[in-house]
């Protein structure tokens, strides 16, 4: 069973205000760089406030657990970076270490300045002393789903964010 953790409402003004923070911060144009899969709807929503902008997906697997740097790239923005103002867009930002991937890769890219944009800061130990510049909303240590986030691929469509409750 899902159980409401943020309503739609909520998310949608949220998401306004966060574009706006973005834009004050970020003078346009700028790339989106959306990680796929989680921040699908999330990016969707969000660049439609934006004036400017081009948009990329990139892919970054990391496999779950102890070991510390098994971060992998599995799909690579077409995009050029160099010189470039870029916001990384993802949907949660749990140990952190694949935002921390996404940025330094971004970043070796040649990118002129590189923020960050997570939807939920789950309030767990970090694997990384980088800091989201800007964050939707700080979530518990759940598993949430919804809004693009998945259970094995499952609960993507959900128009809310919530969390598995048995
Ligand atoms: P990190 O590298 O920050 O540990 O993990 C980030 C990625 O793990 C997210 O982009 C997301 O794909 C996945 N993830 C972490 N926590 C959750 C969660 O609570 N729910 C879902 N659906 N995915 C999560
Ligand atoms: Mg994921």
């Amino acid at each position: 069973m899902v159980e409401v953790l943020i309503a739609p409402q909520e998310i949608e003004r949220r998401v306004k205000e966060l574009a706006k923070e973005i834009e004050e911060a970020l003078p346009s144009p700028f790339v989106v760089i959306s990680l796929l899969k989680g921040a699908f709807i999330f990016t969707a929503d969000l660049v439609r406030n934006f004036r400017d902008v081009e948009l990329d997906f990139m892919k970054v697997e990391s496999y779950r657990g102890r070991e510390k740097g098994k971060t992998k790239m599995t799909l690579e923005p077409r995009v050029p970076l160099e010189g470039k103002r870029v916001l990384i867009v993802d949907d949660i930002f749990d140990t952190g270490e694949s935002l921390d991937f996404a940025f330094r890769w971004v970043k070796a890219k040649g990118a002129l300045d590189v923020k960050t944009c997570v939807l939920l800061d789950k309030e767990v130990e970090k694997r990384t002393s980088l800091k989201p510049d800007f964050v939707g909303f700080r979530v518990p240590d759940y598993f949430v789903v919804g809004y693009g986030l998945d259970l094995d691929e499952k609960f993507r469509q959900l128009p809310y964010i919530g969390y598995l409750k048995e």
